[in-house]
């Protein structure tokens, strides 16, 4: 039996950045004397999030409700998702030094927003309501809506130019028929560009899968958006797949399957897919012990 892992899986460019700079952060202020903050969970992950709690950051969570001052000598991270303007204000306002870490490629899509909106478009975005990017972006454009199917993409107003921004890390399925829908509405619909190419090569490493392996495992947070569009784009596959938080969760069962794919979403870290891997050899998926690589990435 074996184990495939997908050529590339875990952590992104923007995740590795936000997680070192939060662990900066926390040693910049535990030399001070001063707090730590991040702003939300920094990763959909709780080891990540709880090796940050260990290192002294504590979590704010919007709304926030700060007094002036309050957050004087305090460092606060701004995780990869981005944060709306407005929160920023209120965080220096309350006295906070921010370390930024917002990806580069979710600003990006923050400015082009911002950019939009400014000349007058309605700001369409593709992606979860309620997710961190997406109201750090929907903040940076007064009125914009975010749309999660191609229904409601056909139900915005059509009365005005509409701009299309993606959150980086929708599947590009979901993105094509929500753009589908709206070019319906406005052929003239302009569009900053999709998924971001990290979720991009994750997807489709998970697509070739596609007849070589039994079933799938997917590792990551149980809230992580990235992680359940793998787990949903494996079962498309035809085979069975697990989305499972780490190891103590994948059941026994996938001891009888004579191969298993391996992903983690874009917020795992290395060590829950090496443990991951470790289980499922455990579990006697390799009687030889072996376990490779698919494309050696
Ligand atoms: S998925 Fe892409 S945009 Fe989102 S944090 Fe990772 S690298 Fe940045």
């Amino acid at each position: 039996m074996k184990v495939l892992r997908a050529r590339t899986l875990g952590f992104c460019p923007g995740v590795r950045r936000a997680v070192e700079a939060a662990e900066a952060a926390a040693a910049r202020a535990s030399e001070s004397g001063g707090r730590g903050f991040v702003l939300g969970q920094i990763v959909h992950n709780p080891r990540v999030s709880a090796r940050l709690t260990g290192l002294g950051m504590d979590r704010l969570d919007e709304p926030l409700d700060l007094a002036a001052g309050e957050l004087t000598g305090a460092v606060v991270v701004i995780r990869s998702h981005g944060a709306a303007p407005e929160v920023v204000a209120g965080l220096r306002a309350a006295g906070a030094d921010i370390v930024d870490a917002t990806c580069p490629r979710v600003a990006a899509n923050q400015k082009a927003a911002a950019s939009y909106a400014a000349r007058g478009y309605l700001v369409v975005i593709a992606g979860d309501k309620g997710h961190g990017e997406t109201l750090g972006v929907a903040g940076h454009a007064p009125g914009a809506i975010v749309v999660s199917d191609p229904d409601e993409a056909l139900a915005v107003p059509a009365d005005r130019p509409v701009a299309l921004i993606a959150q980086t890390t929708i599947s590009e399925s979901e993105y094509a028929a929500i753009r589908s829908a709206l070019l319906s509405r406005r052929p003239d619909l302009a569009d900053s560009g999709g998924v971001c190419g990290a979720s991009r090569e994750r997807q489709a490493a998970i697509e070739d899968f596609r007849g070589l392996v039994d079933a799938v495992v997917v590792v990551g947070g149980m809230n992580s958006a990235n992680t359940r569009r793998l787990a949903e784009l494996a079962r498309s596959l035809g085979v069975p797949a697990w989305h499972v938080e780490n190891a103590a969760g994948i059941p026994p069962e996938l001891g009888s399957y004579a191969s298993v794919g391996l992903s983690a979403g874009a917020s795992t870290p290395d060590e829950d897919i090496d443990e991951a891997e470790a289980r499922l050899l455990e579990l006697g998926l390799s009687r030889a012990g072996s376990s490779r690589e698919l494309t050696g990435d």
